[in-house]
């Protein structure tokens, strides 16, 4: 499983990109705002700590 945004939800809290233990995450900046993107789900452990870091519950992992 890996992580996807839903980027109608994310504010650019960047509390993925923090919490990740694996780097799976990146930034970049989307609509001139830092924005965590998924750079490499390979590397997910499933260990769902993005998914509960998230403020606005944007991320969830789907299978794959
Ligand atoms: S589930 Fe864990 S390892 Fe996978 S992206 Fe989220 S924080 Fe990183």
């Amino acid at each position: 499983m890996y992580p996807v945004i839903d980027y109608n939800k994310c504010t650019g809290a960047l509390a993925c990109y923090e919490v990740c233990p694996a780097e799976v995450f990146d930034i970049e900046v989307l609509d001139e705002v830092k924005k965590a993107v998924v750079a490499s789900k390979e590397d997910c452990i499933e260990c769902e700590q993005c998914v509960e870091a998230c403020p606005e519950e944007a991320i969830e992992l789907v299978e794959g």
